[in-house]
């Protein structure tokens, strides 16, 4: 018999297939199979059960969810310390691409482009793997397990696309350059930038990465430790004031879970302790969150008192 989560789902989503507002992002388009139609949810639990419906199978790129797990991996390797002295953590409340540093050039936060680009360039090579290696390994630990086989890998044809559009990326790293915010030359950190954006996943495999982060960092299907517990805790609560950059005093009051949101169309929510959730679908609000994706969780959020606002 179905779970009565499970009919919640399909209900949820057949509700959400026509509404039909919202921007396909330019990069997407320009990649295989972006449908304006696409709609998918995946639910996992802290156990590594996962509930599906709709488009879960569906690759598309993650775009900028893959900041909150660079920044991650930037945490666990310099320690918080040495992270904030070239990224700050206080929201900007502008939109993602907006310059946003402070007067010692300092990115406000790790979540808008500027304190992105800055975050991949404190990743180094290590143990035989290159930067870019490194940070997809990492997508990969965190993603693992779900219903979705197959590698996370990145799109030559939506990097390639970055890398062609992405003049305002390439600036801001060269400025970050001028204020010694990056050390090195600033283009081999921008194209990693612009390859960690192209990384293609499906709902389910972004469902177990959320679900990774509801867990204190352990992969729940694999059992593996991708972030120490402090790491965790510290990128949850830098997801909760920063990740729907221009939108997050608004989501705050209306969803009021660490959320990030990606062009590519995914946005990743986490109940720390409980669950998971991936939704994805590809036309985009003013603030580049998908229409879809944002309603299906504000609708989950509200019928299932998951806001910490609507605690007993
Ligand atoms: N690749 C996009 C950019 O850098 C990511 C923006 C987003 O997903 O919010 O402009």
């Amino acid at each position: 018999m179905e779970s009565p989560l499970q009919e919640y789902l399909d209900e949820l989503i057949d509700r959400l297939r026509p509404l039909d507002d919202g921007e396909v992002n330019q990069a997407t388009l320009s990649a295989a199979e972006p449908h304006r139609d696409h709609v998918g949810i995946t639910l996992t639990t802290v156990n590594g059960n996962q509930y599906s419906a709709g488009d879960c199978q569906v690759p598309f790129a993650i775009q900028s969810i893959s900041k909150a797990f660079t920044y991650g991996l930037a945490l666990d390797d310099l320690g918080a310390e040495r992270v904030v002295e070239k990224v700050d953590v206080e929201p900007s409340g502008d939109p993602f691409n907006e310059i946003s540093l402070q007067p010692d050039g300092r990115p406000d936060n790790p979540m808008i482009n500027a304190g992105a680009i800055a975050t991949v360039g404190l990743i180094k090579g290590r143990g035989g793997r290159d930067r870019m290696g490194r940070l997809l390994n990492t997508y990969n630990e965190a993603a693992a397990g779900s219903a979705s086989t197959g590698e996370l890998k990145v799109s030559d044809q939506i990097y390639k696309a970055e890398d062609r559009t992405g003049h305002r990326n390439r600036a801001l790293a060269w400025l970050l350059r001028s204020f010694d915010i990056i050390e090195s030359d600033p283009e081999p950190v921008v194209q990693d930038y612009f390859r960690a954006c192209s990384v293609m996943l499906t709902v389910e495999q972004l469902s177990m990465m959320a679900a990774t982060l509801a867990n204190r960092g352990v992969n729940p299907a694999t059992g593996h430790r991708v972030f120490s517990p402090s790491t965790t805790s510290r990128l949850l609560a830098v997801m909760s004031t920063c990740g729907m950059y221009d939108d997050a005093g608004n989501w705050a009051i209306e969803v009021g879970l660490p959320a990030k949101s990606g062009v590519g169309g995914g946005l990743l929510v986490v109940i720390p302790g409980q669950v998971g959730i991936a939704v994805y679908s590809p036309p985009l609000d003013e603030h580049g969150t998908s229409v879809r994706g944002s309603a299906a969780v504000k609708q989950l959020t509200a019928d299932l008192g998951l806001h910490y606002g609507d605690a007993p």
